[in-house]
């Protein structure tokens, strides 16, 4: 087996994330999702410890003074950490180990752990982007202002990012992950 490693996909909300990394593990077993705690309330269907872990503000506060997080943010109107021990057990085995986090996530683990491989995933365009938080229906109208105001921010980071990927349609989007994948696989050194 090749050295393991750790993948950080991150990209606005609206961007297709979640569908793009649902995919992704639905068709690579190989890869480890890295499963993140958070403080916000579950929406219909999520389940704690699939999903998400679902935490309150203490529980996870309790973490953060425990150094138990990798790293942490509080995106939009809640906090979302990603454990730190289960990452670097995976790693140490020799598995990939995929995060779906946001930039300031990403950003954070960048300055701890440069061997990290960091995607962008891109929206084909900002209307699409706007057109698909408003169909899926899961946040309220001023949720949605602020995931679209929050959207223009992130966009700033690209250029933190070792890859961009844009989401035109989920399949081509998991392929270009997939190829990313199988190049770094066959990486001589990591930073
Ligand atoms: P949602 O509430 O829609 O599931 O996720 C909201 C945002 O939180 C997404 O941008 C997602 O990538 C980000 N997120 C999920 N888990 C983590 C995490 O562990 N750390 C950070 N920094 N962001 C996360």
């Amino acid at each position: 087996m090749s050295a393991g490693f750790l993948l950080v996909l991150s990209g606005p909300s609206g961007s297709g994330k979640g569908t793009v990394s649902e995919r992704l593990m639905e068709k690579n077993d190989k890869i480890i999702y890295s499963t993140s705690v958070t403080t916000r309330t579950p929406r219909p269907g999520e389940v704690n410890g699939e999903n998400y872990f679902f935490a309150t503000i203490d529980e996870f506060e309790e973490m953060v003074k425990k150094g138990e997080l990798l790293e942490y943010a509080f995106v939009h109107t809640n906090y979302y950490g990603t454990p730190k021990k289960f990452v670097f057990d995976e790693i140490e085995k020799g598995e990939i180990v995929f995060l779906e986090i946001d930039v300031q996530g990403a950003l954070q683990i960048k300055e701890k752990y440069k061997e990290a491989v960091f995607i962008f995933l891109l929206p084909p365009t900002m209307d699409e982007l706007k057109d698909r938080l408003i169909k899926r229906d899961t946040e309220t109208q001023e949720e949605i202002n602020t995931r679209f105001k929050n959207a223009f921010k992130e966009l700033d980071f690209v250029g933190e990012y070792d890859y961009f990927v844009v989401n035109e349609t989920v399949d081509q989007a998991v392929a270009d992950i997939e190829n990313i994948i199988a190049a770094e696989k066959l990486r001589v050194k990591r930073h």
